[in-house]
């Protein structure tokens, strides 16, 4: 596989016909702003706003019935509330909830409503598509279309919360649908810090996490941010080798380390190692050695997940024994573990399966789907035995 630059890329936000703002995606001052060319630019108007936005969860301007009538209608010519209709909502026995979310341009995204217990989490999108295509995964199969704008961001929350109801509050949002948010840096902080704040949806930082294959400056860029977000570092290979096969972004491992150690010592938060398990591919023994090795520099929790297999691509899902077998052997060398329930595996899970099957996708291609290089995937027979 050819590897890719690792800049950000910039793709444009929509083009499409309704000109009209997005009220989920404004600041204050942008509200302020608003309302003033509303006609209503007294300072109570604004918290009068928020409260019909974010408590009350209005869908219309129409709704804000303290608001004098004109300047309902004004607000309407001027902006919208919500931007996107749900294509498809498929619901997993476990609970789980996946939307599909249809933006005025034709672009879609897919975003989860994970409940547990008390605790109700938002996985959410921050592209249409992905820039960086790693191998296993449906979301990049077709490249990036496009940024998703700060508002396109709050609104899958807010479309969550509307899943909740009275079951709960919205507790956890974390950026592990479609695209890579590093690569979409300003609207996805803009989007944190209006889910944040106070007069939005009043979520604590320490319940964001912004996961990420790695992008070093914009880590460090993220460290300096004063927030304390959970980072969590999709590796899914514990070799440079490895990972290139997987992860078309070439970054050295040790330089993604060494942005994660920055992070950390800047934030005082715990950086996580995210870990897909593919079925002999990265599931081996040695491979856990190396991660192993690869956490305690770090300190690092690892997250490891069962792949969610994806039609046409090469990939398999380990079984449950083996999984347990790596996650001891990471346990043996002292580094914590989590082995993540799939949730929703019977909603096509895997990230970017849903808008793969309900949109009209272009075929996988043929480098795609070939099997990753026999000289990196071959091992000797595992032993099971630490080493
Ligand atoms: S795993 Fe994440 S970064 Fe990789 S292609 Fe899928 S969405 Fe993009």
């Amino acid at each position: 596989m050819p590897t890719l630059p690792v800049q950000p890329i910039s793709v444009a936000v929509p083009a499409d016909a309704d000109a009209r703002s997005h009220v989920l995606g404004m600041a204050v001052p942008e509200l302020r702003a608003l309302l003033a060319q509303a006609g209503a630019d007294q300072t109570y108007r604004v918290d009068q706003c928020l409260d019909w936005l974010y408590a009350k969860r209005v869908e219309s301007f129409d709704q804000m019935l303290n608001f004098p009538r004109g300047v309902r209608e004004r607000l309407a010519e001027l902006a919208v509330v919500y931007r996107g209709n749900i294509v498809r909502e498929s619901a997993s026995s476990d609970g789980t909830k996946k939307l599909l979310i249809g933006w005025p341009d034709g672009g879609s995204v897919e975003t989860v409503w994970i409940p547990d217990g008390e605790r109700h989490t938002a996985c959410v999108s921050s592209q249409v598509g992905c820039p960086v295509g790693c191998r296993f995964c449906a979301s990049g199969i077709n490249g990036v279309q496009r940024n998703l704008t700060t508002g396109e961001i709050v609104e899958q929350a807010q479309l969550i919360r509307r899943l909740i109801g009275s079951r709960g509050r919205l507790s956890n949002i974390v950026f592990m649908g479609m695209g890579e948010p590093l690569a979409n840096y300003e609207n996805v902080l803009a989007a944190i810090r209006i889910l944040n704040a106070p007069w939005g949806l009043g979520i604590g930082a320490r319940k964001f996490t912004v996961s990420t294959v790695g992008l070093p400056k914009q880590i460090r860029r993220l460290a300096e941010e004063d927030l304390q977000l959970n980072l969590a570092l999709s590796l899914h290979a514990p070799d440079d080798e490895l990972r290139r096969e997987l992860i078309p972004w070439d970054v050295p491992i040790d330089e993604l380390l060494d942005s994660c150690r920055y992070y950390f010592d800047r934030t005082g938060r715990e950086v996580t190692f995210e870990y897909v398990l593919l079925h002999e591919v990265n599931d081996r023994p040695r491979h856990a050695d190396r991660l192993a090795a690869l956490a305690r520099r770090l300190r690092a929790n690892v997250n490891l997940l069962r792949y969610n297999p994806v039609e046409g691509l090469p990939f398999q899902r380990p079984t449950a024994e083996s999984a347990y077998r790596f996650q001891e052997r990471l346990r043996e060398r002292g580094v914590n573990s989590h082995l993540r329930t799939s949730r929703g595996s019977d909603i096509a899970a895997a990230c970017g399966q849903l808008r793969r099957s309900t949109t009209v996708a272009a075929p996988i291609s043929p480098a795609v789907a070939a099997p990753i290089s026999p000289a990196v995937a071959a091992d000797p027979p595992a032993t099971d035995q630490p080493g």
